[in-house]
């Protein structure tokens, strides 16, 4: 993760720009008057909080990340806008050093953690002392062996150094076995570590469930008792340099491609439901560790899908329960105060996701629901309800509603959170469902009751993805990623092109023959990935007579170093021969181009609804949507043309 990554997740740019522009909100977006050109009458700003991005449909027609605007808006480098908004997330900037030990350091703690799990899955499943173990998870908890394999779990003999022994005896030191939590130090009677006191393994007769990190890297320990007397019931492995625990989800690498394909994750409690629900089918289940789920983890969601199911414990019922046991917020607490409800729907606007909410029938876990019956399970999943609905449900549950005062007092409730809502349309939706379900008359539930109402800004709902027309496998990215994985995709793919950079030459001649732009730093909208393009194409134009390498090498300023590390690292998913890359990027970069295209396209149309008619503005938005639409056109043809010919054969 680097300082940039970090920065973008704790700063709402909405936030940021807010500072200094009035903004309003449309739909999913924001709208204001353009800082950087002198305005008329009509908003032309836009900010996207979906993507973290702005931009200028009036004059400027520029745009980009939180970097870029408070480059501009300050007038400053790279550097320093980065500095300053480190500080406004509290994210520390270390400088970076060409230092390559600390790196070496941490493979051999991944490695030790790997030896770890390898230990524990032999003493479970050949040591004699595991087979207690190996009977409660076959026969008690009811898997398979095939997951035991799948998940690699094991068993923590009862025993004080057997894995100390172990690990020493392959080389790992004492600070290394601290550093990876796998032992706890001696304390003294007030709780403080002694200097140099005895260690001993952390996890003693327990089932060893390994964590991993979203690459699939083992980098922590879940381990649950098998004796009823033991407790805790589940011990985690500390916070290390290896693990965060507010920044991992369990599972999260098995379960990708089960999020991806079904656009959908769903969110249980415990690690043992997650494996169950692994194992008969419903893989695109993950959980956090321990109960709270973080900013930071909500964010490596939705970067995967924007539809997240709770599921709830049901002796844990109700929708504050919810609130405590799956806990969005950090630090929100449960209780009567609907404020907790508030913040949940907050967060559900800020990330723009839809945050759906099921219980699990009282007194049984997800796993035992999917183990007695897996349709169960589905028709729990596809019943999930909108927070909104599900607070009404709740609230309700119980109460006598023909009752005037319990309805007053649901209404009371629920209506703050209808009012937090951002589409105007599900607003509408969720009031007109609260006045039937309440059987009172929709005029009783007017917008002055909502206190604050937005009002009726909300235009259309967001479009849908344009139609991709090619085949995914031929992009070198997911077509279903963020613009900003499609862009690092898309540079990390050019730097392939050190050795032929004669490559990009024809990339830029079919562009070029097609009318559409040459490859350039602009089709970069994350600054990060902007200013290591802009170095790019510089070595390919340089007098300096350097090798590309070597000048890219010689001027990434410091303030990219470690994104451009990552992106140089980062190993290719497809092995594709340069010739075959040509198309790949050319065809992924039309394919991104087009995507923006039709968000420019439907946001000129929100802004053109808001224009005055026969001024100067909607005249401006009206050309700026005609050069989209033909931009679009243009880049329809061009993908065609590389669908249907044999584009090698005609370059
Ligand atoms: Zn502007």
């Amino acid at each position: 993760m680097s300082a940039i990554d970090d920065i973008k997740n704790q700063i709402d740019i909405v936030d940021v720009v807010s500072e200094n522009v009035n903004l309003r909100r449309t739909g999913k977006n924001f709208i204001g008057f353009c800082p950087f050109h002198s305005n008329t009458r009509t908003p032309s700003f836009v900010v996207f909080p979906d993507s973290g991005t702005w931009r200028c449909f009036g004059q400027c027609s520029e745009g980009g990340d939180v970097f870029s605007y408070v480059m501009k808006r300050d007038g400053c480098d790279f550097q320093t806008a980065l500095e300053i908004l480190a500080k406004k997330a509290g994210v520390e900037l270390t400088p970076y050093t060409h230092d390559e030990t600390p790196k070496e350091e941490k493979k051999r703690l991944y490695d030790l953690m790997e030896e770890a799990v390898n230990y524990f899955h032999n003493n479970l499943t050949q040591h004699p002392a595991g087979k207690n173990a190996l009977t409660f998870l076959t026969e008690k908890r009811g898997l398979k062996p095939e997951t035991i394999e799948k998940f690699r779990l094991g068993y923590a003999l009862a025993s004080w150094d057997a894995l100390t022994q172990h690990l020493t005896a392959k080389g790992y030191t004492r600070q290394e076995l601290i550093d990876t939590g796998v032992v706890s130090e001696q304390r003294d009677d007030k709780g403080e570590v002694i200097p140099n006191g005895r260690i001993y393994d952390r996890f003693r007769n327990r089932v060893m469930i390994p964590i991993n990190d979203s690459r699939g890297n083992p980098i922590a320990f879940g381990a649950r008792i098998l004796d009823p007397k033991d407790s805790p019931k589940f011990l985690n492995s500390p916070q290390t340099v290896l693990f965060d625990k507010g920044r991992t989800l369990f599972a999260l690498n098995e379960a990708r491609p089960a999020i991806r394909e079904q656009d959908q994750v769903v969110l249980v409690e415990g690690y043992m439901d997650v494996i169950v629900l692994h194992q008969e089918g419903f893989a695109n289940t993950v959980c956090p560790m321990g109960t709270a789920l973080t900013d930071f983890q909500a964010k490596q969601l939705t970067r995967q899908t924007k539809h997240i199911v709770l599921a709830l414990d049901g002796d844990a019922a109700g929708y504050h329960a919810a609130v405590k046991d799956i806990d969005i917020i950090r630090e929100a607490t449960a209780g009567e105060n609907p404020g907790d409800s508030q913040a949940l729907l907050r967060q559900e606007n800020r990330l723009n996701v839809d945050i759906r909410v099921v219980t699990i029938p009282e007194g049984l876990d997800p796993d035992e629901v999917v183990l007695e019956n897996p349709d169960a399970w589905r028709s729990i999943v596809e019943n999930a309800k909108p927070i909104v609905i599900h607070m009404m449900e709740t609230l309700a549950k119980d109460r006598d509603l023909n009752d005037a005062k319990t309805k007053s007092e649901i209404a009371a409730k629920v209506m703050p959170l209808i009012r937090e809502v951002s589409n105007a349309i599900e607003r509408e939706t969720y009031r007109q469902q609260l006045a039937r379900f309440l059987d009172i008359d929709e005029s009783l539930l007017t917008y002055s009751n909502m206190g604050a109402a937005q009002g009726n800004q909300a235009k259309r709902p967001f479009p849908a993805k344009p139609k991709l027309k090619t085949s995914a496998d031929s992009l070198v990215f997911d077509p279903r990623d963020s613009f900003f994985n499609k862009e690092n995709e898309i540079l990390r793919c050019l730097y392939r092109y050190y050795e032929n950079p004669g490559s990009l030459a024809v990339i830029d001649r079919t562009l070029r023959k097609f009318r559409l732009e040459a490859i350039s730093p602009a089709d970069f909208n994350q600054t990060a990935l902007h200013e290591i393009a802009a170095v790019y194409f510089r070595a390919l134009d340089q007098d300096e007579e350097l090798d590309t390498r070597e000048y890219v090498e010689k001027n990434m300023p410091a303030s990219v170093q470690d994104v451009f590390l990552s992106l140089k690292n980062k190993k290719a998913d497809s092995q594709s021969e340069t010739q075959e890359l040509d198309e790949e990027i050319l065809r992924s970069l039309a394919f991104m181009r087009q995507e923006k295209c039709e968000y420019d396209k439907s946001e000129i149309q929100t802004l053109l609804e808001g224009s005055e008619p026969d001024s100067e503005e909607i005249r401006n938005f009206e050309e700026m949507l005609d050069k989209t639409l033909e931009r679009r056109r243009r880049l329809d043809i061009l993908i065609d043309t590389i669908n249907t010919l044999d584009f090698k054969n005609g370059k």
